[in-house]
């Protein structure tokens, strides 16, 4: 492993380098790929100079996701305490199924998740466990929710004509969720939005009158604390007494906002999870954790026995149901995801993960007040949001998008709310400065005066 160790120092230093003289690479286009990269796998093996140049040139031409110029994606920037901690998970290549294979790294998963339970307001009996992304923690929920309403589903099927709800602007794992789960695509309701893109409570208690009149089975309710596109908020705590009204689980998808709860400035922005059943929280977002870092906790421990416990004897020997997480999870194997954001978290403590938060709030703001002082934006969404969505001077947004990518300068996408196509400009990375910020307007002002319209 000596020689990999120093092959791999070479091309680290040679990525950290070529970062910084190009932050933002050329693509190269798919018919080219194959002939501009060493990639054809070959029946006999290649000696280690061949080898190390292949790695390295595969290395040095993937998009970059972690410099000050990426804003394309809810994740960004890199956090050297948490990549350190991600190196040491690949060398130790535990697998956080039982205490037996995964020792000590099981009692430091159980503290982050105590402690984001805490945060939450879930108290000290909070339960969960880490999954393969959002769309899964989310499905995780959902099949709690579902097997909650009638246990018997996990023998028998799904019998009834089983509905939930999310908002017109939730993720969409939501609908591949339901299909997945047997509930089915047709049977999601769609809850329409106000123009802020947050859930209508009103429209929700009707939906939910109407198909109980119909002799429908409403199940779940998903919330969205940070929508994909707007960073819109769906109004938690008047959900949560439309689904306590009716008996029906509430699940807040934070899988994007949900590390406000770390900040003391803007809790309020992940406000009343303690009302919910389960909620989910990606740290790979908003906290700069390598992907996947996503978190799925419930109120209700024995919601997560009565799914996903299977007895398997060759695999839980000894140690008890508390210390065998693979009890609870989906996966057999599962990799340990936790000591990156442990790493954080130790480094920084609380205080420290809940600044990181509030420099983004403070580098939309900065980005808000740019657009709103320069009559050639057009700003589509409000106050609060980590995500800017904006028009340039009438520009279609995917033309504007595509020429910054082409000209190397800024890696950026663009989203749509109703009939309107817009820039999303994402300030999810907090090691960036209002410099980088400005930066950005400065450059799209540049790169977009040379773009006929
Ligand atoms: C990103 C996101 C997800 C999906 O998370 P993955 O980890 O990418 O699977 C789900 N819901 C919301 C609101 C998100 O922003």
């Amino acid at each position: 492993m000596k020689e990999e160790l120093d092959v791999f120092n070479r091309i680290a230093q040679a990525l950290l380098e070529d970062e910084q003289k190009e932050p933002v690479l050329t693509p190269i286009p798919i018919e080219e790929v194959y002939n501009r990269l060493d990639l054809r796998l070959e029946e006999n093996g290649i000696d280690e100079k061949r080898f190390e140049k292949a790695l390295k040139d595969l290395v040095l031409n993937t998009p970059r996701t972690t410099t000050n110029h990426f804003f394309n994606q809810l994740f960004g920037g890199r956090n050297g305490k948490a990549t350190l901690g991600e190196l040491l998970v690949v060398l130790l290549n535990n697998s956080m199924y039982t205490y037996k294979v995964g020792g000590p790294m099981i009692a430091m998963e159980k503290e982050l998740i105590r402690n984001i339970g805490l945060l939450a307001g879930y108290g000290e009996n909070a339960f969960g466990t880490i999954a393969t992304g959002g769309s899964m923690t989310n499905y995780m929920a959902m099949i709690m929710a579902r097997d909650q309403y009638d246990l018997n589903i996990r023998l028998d099927g799904v019998k009834r004509d089983l509905v939930m709800y999310t908002s017109q602007e939730c993720h969409y794992s939501i609908k591949k969720n339901a299909a997945f789960g047997g509930i089915g695509r047709s049977n999601v309701r769609y809850i329409a939005t106000n123009e802020k893109g947050e859930m209508l409570v009103e429209a929700l208690e009707q939906q939910i009158q109407k198909d109980k009149a119909e002799g429908k089975a409403p199940f779940f309710i998903n919330a969205t604390i940070g929508t994909t596109v707007l960073g819109a908020i769906d109004p938690l705590r008047d959900i949560a007494e439309v689904a306590k009204r009716h008996g029906i689980w509430l699940h807040a998808d934070a899988a994007f906002y949900g590390s406000f709860i770390f900040s003391k400035k803007n809790n309020h922005l992940a406000d009343a999870l303690e009302l919910t059943d389960s909620f989910s929280m990606n740290a790979h977002k908003m906290l700069s954790t390598p992907i996947t870092c996503s978190f799925i906790l419930a109120k209700n421990k024995k919601a997560f026995y009565d799914s996903f416990n299977s007895d398997a004897d060759y695999l839980f020997q000894g140690n008890g149901d508390d210390w065998n997480p693979g009890k609870v999870s989906f996966q057999c194997g599962r990799r340990n995801d936790a000591l990156k954001f442990w790493c954080l978290w130790k480094s920084v403590g609380t205080s420290g993960l809940g600044r990181m938060v509030d420099n983004e709030i403070y580098l939309a703001n900065t980005a808000r007040d740019y657009i709103r002082n320069h009559p050639d934006y057009t700003l589509h969404n409000f106050d609060d949001s980590i995500t800017v969505c904006f028009n340039y001077k009438g520009i279609p947004a995917d033309k504007l998008c595509d020429a910054l990518y082409e000209s190397k300068e800024l890696m950026v996408g663009y989203g749509r709310f109703r009939e309107v196509e817009f820039v999303r400009f994402v300030t999810v990375n907090s090691s960036n400065t209002k410099e980088d910020i400005l930066h950005f307007f400065t450059t799209l002002e540049k790169i977009a005066s040379r773009i006929e319209i």
